[in-house]
């Protein structure tokens, strides 16, 4: 009626005449509904029957890299929600798309603010299962702590980090000018022995951090020298 305008006026006698249809077909089994719909108007089911099968788009730059390898790295102090489904098959399907590899992460390592429980691991386990999602490999972050201080001694060695002891609305500052804060340029021996003192409980939380020497002017002001390892007092709430 919203297109043949003359009709709107046997609303009522139209009423009747579907309803008399309506009735006459559901008497009708399936298979019978679906061959009379087949004979008389086969285009209309077309769709069902050749279902279109999507697939990912291939993602660039793929040639450089030996091996793709794509992670999923929740932190487990509550249970996934919705949203964390893009994430899994996305990151799970390209790798499976390349032969590569992909990892489930456990980014535990905020034990005051971002406090992990165990039940979560196996939650977020089970989830990926049921999304058909299966990992390759599994990492849990609060297992290897001593690996990333390792990492970061060696990143301090070769000057690609740095320990900042800057009041964070002054390093933030500084660095939305793209300009770098006077850590950046302290020696090797110097940022060693700052290191050591995060190590030792020289600093309490908050006032050493250290930070990844990034471009400064990385489009992103969050991307640039970001810090990678920061103090966690335990002791407060
Ligand atoms: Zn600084």
């Amino acid at each position: 009626m919203g297109e043949r305008a003359e009709l709107r006026k046997k609303a009522k006698e139209l009423k009747k005449f579907v309803s008399t249809i309506v009735s006459e077909i559901n008497q009708l089994t399936i298979e019978e509904q679906t061959s009379l719909l087949m004979k008389k108007w086969p285009n209309s089911i077309q769709g069902t029957k050749e279902k279109q099968q999507k697939i990912l788009p291939p993602l660039k730059n793929v040639k450089k890299f030996p091996k793709i390898i794509t992670r999923f790295s929740p932190n487990p102090d509550c249970a996934l929600h919705l949203g964390s489904v893009r994430a899994i098959v996305l990151s799970h399907d390209y790798a499976k798309m390349y032969n590569g590899d992909f990892i489930l992460r456990f980014e535990d390592t905020d034990p005051r603010l971002k406090k992990s429980s165990l039940e979560f691991y196996d939650m977020i386990r089970d989830d990926l299962r049921w999304l058909k999602c299966e990992w390759d490999s599994e990492y849990i972050q609060s297992d290897r702590i001593q690996i990333y201080y390792e990492h970061a001694r060696k990143l301090l060695e070769i000057g690609g980090a740095y320990v900042c002891t800057c009041k964070p609305e002054k390093f933030r500052e500084k660095i939305l000018t793209k300009k770098n804060c006077e850590c950046r340029t302290l020696s090797i021996s110097d940022n060693l022995s700052r290191w050591d003192g995060m190590l030792e409980g020289r600093y309490h939380e908050g006032e050493a951090v250290v930070r990844i020497k990034t471009e400064l002017d990385h489009p992103n002001p969050a991307i640039r020298d970001w810090p990678a390892l920061r103090i966690i007092d335990m002791k407060k709430t």
